[in-house]
């Protein structure tokens, strides 16, 4: 028997070793679902000599995939490989890379992310003439999500727009017709946007029989990670790529199910049962991750829930601390607050700043916290964010590599026609594109002959980008993806634009150019790759989502992100910050019971991603919306069993008489009462670090010298340890006694 095997429990090891027929692990967080994944992967290849060519992994994010295959790689080495594995849009669009032109599409298809999605729409609302008050862009482009999630086409939504149950038959009357527009205007730009990716694999294998029969031939093994959250489309492409082995293993979580917004359904799971007679249900109940009062702190929160199948989570790992609760009376404070937080966990307990993670409900709540972290020196880095990639300069450049590869592609048209400026105005790029569409001409047939469409004046800049674009086009085919890159960015003018603004904008952009030239480098550097040219590097970036960027050199860092981005991850430390009315659970989703469930899902996977400490905060008064706003705190604290939390006595800076607690508030301040007033009497944390301060150089650091500390104030160095890799101190604080400190974590200033 494998070791790796031994690690595991019962349960888990029949998920592993069940590898014939369909299966279904249902169970809680941090049981081991993704564990027994990778196991099972692992297992395959080594003991069942399965080819990794032919197993299929669909993860929920690239970076989860990336780490499964790495763990993998730990076990059966370099055969990890060949392995299909990554998030449902990366599989599929590498598949649809290499089928695309059974559905008629270029094979090196581009694909729209949702900013050229939203620009293309916003094109064709205006074109149509509609009000783009009622017609809004996110409003258009979110129901057309829908349908696509949910399989509907442009034609069916037209013949029988009540099929989405919106208001899209009787307020917004055109969505279908603008739905099939952007059908059409994708199609002949030769690309997909995200949703297409999986509507058109689905589509591809149901009119191609013959190339589903090649893949349901190939895939030997599918698994599915976090299969909660797959949408109708994305079940559909199981099933039928499992429909002749049947060899399928799906992994999930009810209680986590929090993309219904995006069409995930839930059902999936009810009808998985329906759908294979002879499926292997496993339970997985025992908890690895967190300590028990964390495990019953969220079985308390989703215990509230109706829609829920019946699990029974439990741990054998230590009760450890009780949650604790954080008040604050405004979002600076809070921010303070949680900064000095980690602060001092992160010294007293000799902890790393990448232990740390604090999640918030949505992105612009991060603002408050980053500057408290600045100011206290704390390294952290936010996912999710503007990412690299969707920076202007970027996505310009990245505009002119697409365009070169295929010059249908009208969003890219647009953006680089005119950039470097070449007098050529929206008003002729307009004339150029609706040449494109009346005529039913693909748009490089009307660019390379012009004339006719927009007068002489302009033509000529024209001629010269096309001139351009085809002298591109050839260093593509002749040379590597970098040098090609580079000499794209050289040739169309845009490095030296760029070079010739000497802002610190303007720099700051140069090296953002710079920086993707290099990530170009890396990629047609790596030896491990296959594919190497400049179409396969395109699709990857187009497919990497905020949280798989890894541009950091330093891993050492505390993690920011929202809840929705944090699944399936776990970290020692989690402060879920913002706990308050209209904020979490969020304003938009109070107004039914389903959302509410749904939000409260939400709730339990943030709970459930702490290791051994939970921090909850909220703020009495925060900025929203550009104004200072009294809060409440959330009813979700309310669900907590008081049991496991109790008021954070080290920080009980809001004064009883500051706005009136809401009725949860009341009842949770009663619950845990008794908890606060016994209490040690606290110590105010009254020391602010200078605003200069810059942690000293220890190495010159001797028993009897004083130093200053940024949170424990001033001391006497009593005694040096400095036997061990790390350095340590211990030091006679003048406020709060003696306390033994690691030198490369203390940033002590010699005084
Ligand atoms: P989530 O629902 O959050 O996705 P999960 O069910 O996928 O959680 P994992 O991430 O696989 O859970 O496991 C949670 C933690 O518990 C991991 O650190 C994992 O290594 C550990 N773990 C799981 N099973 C065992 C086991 N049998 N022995 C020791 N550690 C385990
Ligand atoms: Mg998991």
């Amino acid at each position: 028997m494998n070791e790796y095997l031994d690690t595991l429990n019962e349960p888990q090891r029949e998920g592993v070793l069940t590898t014939e027929g369909p299966v279904m692990l249902i169970a809680g967080a941090g049981s081991g679902k993704t564990r027994v994944l990778t196991f099972r992967i692992a297992y395959l290849i080594q003991e069942k000599n399965v080819d990794p060519f032919s197993i299929m992994a669909l993860t929920f994010t690239n970076k989860a995939a990336k780490e499964m295959r790495e763990r993998i790689e730990k076990v059966v080495g370099s055969d990890a490989r060949s392995l299909m594995m990554g998030t449902f849009h990366s599989v599929f669009s590498r598949i649809l890379r290499a089928e695309a032109h059974h559905l008629g599409y270029p094979n090196n298809f581009t694909i729209y992310d949702t900013d050229d999605a939203k620009q293309l729409l916003r094109t064709i609302i205006k074109e149509k003439g509609l009000d783009d008050a009622i017609y809004k862009v996110n409003t258009v482009l979110s129901r057309i999500s829908a349908a696509k999630n949910r399989l509907i086409s442009a034609e069916e939504y037209l013949r029988n727009a009540e099929l989405m149950g919106d208001d899209a038959a009787n307020m917004r009357p055109e969505i279908g017709a603008i739905y099939k527009i952007y059908t059409m205007r994708l199609f002949k730009s030769g690309a997909m946007d995200f949703d297409d990716l999986l509507f058109n694999t689905d589509k591809l294998f149901k009119e191609h029989l013959d190339v589903l029969n090649k893949y349901q031939q190939r895939i030997q093994y599918l698994m599915v990670d976090e299969f909660q959250d797959t949408n109708l489309c994305q079940y559909y492409i199981i099933r039928k790529l499992a429909a002749v082995r049947e060899n399928v293993c799906v992994v999930g979580d009810d209680a986590q199910s929090i993309y219904a917004f995006r069409g995930a359904d839930i059902t999936n799971i009810l009808n998985f049962e329906r759908d294979y007679s002879d499926l292997k249900v496993i339970k997985l109940e025992q908890n690895y991750r967190s300590t028990s009062n964390i495990v019953q702190a969220a079985n308390s929160v989703i215990k509230r829930n109706r829609a829920q199948l019946p699990k029974n989570v439990w741990t054998a790992n230590e009760e450890g601390k009780l949650i604790e609760l954080i008040k604050a009376v405004s979002d600076n404070e809070e921010g303070r607050l949680v900064a000095t937080s980690i602060f001092q966990e992160r010294m007293q307990h000799q902890m790393k700043y990448s232990d740390f993670a604090i999640l918030y409900r949505t992105n612009s709540q991060s603002r408050a916290l980053e500057e408290s972290l600045r100011r206290m020196n704390i390294p952290y880095r936010m996912v999710g964010g503007l990412s690299f990639y969707q920076r202007k300069e970027i996505k310009d450049l990245l505009a002119y590599l697409r365009f070169t590869m295929n010059q249908q592609d009208e969003a890219s048209f647009r953006r680089i026609i005119n950039l470097p400026k070449r007098g050529i105005g929206d008003a002729t790029v307009d004339k150029i594109v609706v040449a494109a569409n009346d005529h039913g001409a693909p748009l490089w047939d009307i660019v390379q002959n012009v004339t006719p469409f927009v007068g002489g004046r302009v033509a000529g800049p024209i001629d010269d980008f096309v001139a351009m674009i085809k002298r591109f086009a050839l260093e593509i085919e002749r040379k590597d993806a970098y040098d090609a890159a580079f000499e794209i960015a050289k040739g169309s003018g845009l490095l030296r634009e760029l070079y010739e603004d000497k802002t610190v904008e303007g720099l700051s952009r140069y090296e953002n150019v710079q920086e993707l030239l290099n990530a170009i480098k890396e990629f047609t550097d790596d030896p491990e790759r296959q594919d190497k040219s400049l179409g396969a590097f395109l699709q990857e970036v187009s497919l990497l989502t905020g949280q798989d960027e890894e541009k950091d050199k330093d891993p050492d860092k505390v993690t920011l992100m929202t809840i929705h981005m944090a699944k399936g991850l776990e970290f020692k430390y989690v402060y879920m910050v913002g706990m308050e009315e209209d904020l979490f659970p969020s304003q938009m989703m109070i107004n039914s019971r389903a959302d509410l469930e749904e939000e409260r899902r939400l709730f339990y996977v943030a709970i459930t991603r702490a290791e051994k400490r939970l921090f909850l905060s909220y703020a009495l008064s925060r900025y929203r919306f550009g104004r200072l706003k009294n809060s409440e705190p959330s009813r979700f604290l309310d669900d907590i069993d008081p049991a496991f939390i109790k008021v954070s006595s080290k920080f009980s800076s809001v004064v009883e008489s500051t706005p009136p607690p809401s009725q949860y508030a009341k009842k949770l301040v009663s619950g845990i009462r008794k908890t606060v007033t016994s209490a040690p009497p606290t110590r105010p944390v009254t020391y602010k670090p200078p605003a200069d301060f810059v942690p000293g150089d220890t190495s010159k650091l001797q028993v009897g010298m004083r130093v200053e500390h940024p949170k424990f104030g001033l001391g006497t160095v009593l005694q040096m340890d400095t036997s061990g890799a790390d350095r340590k101190a211990r030091i006679g604080f003048k406020d709060i006694g003696e306390k033994t400190l690691l030198l490369s974590f203390a940033k002590l200033r010699i005084i």
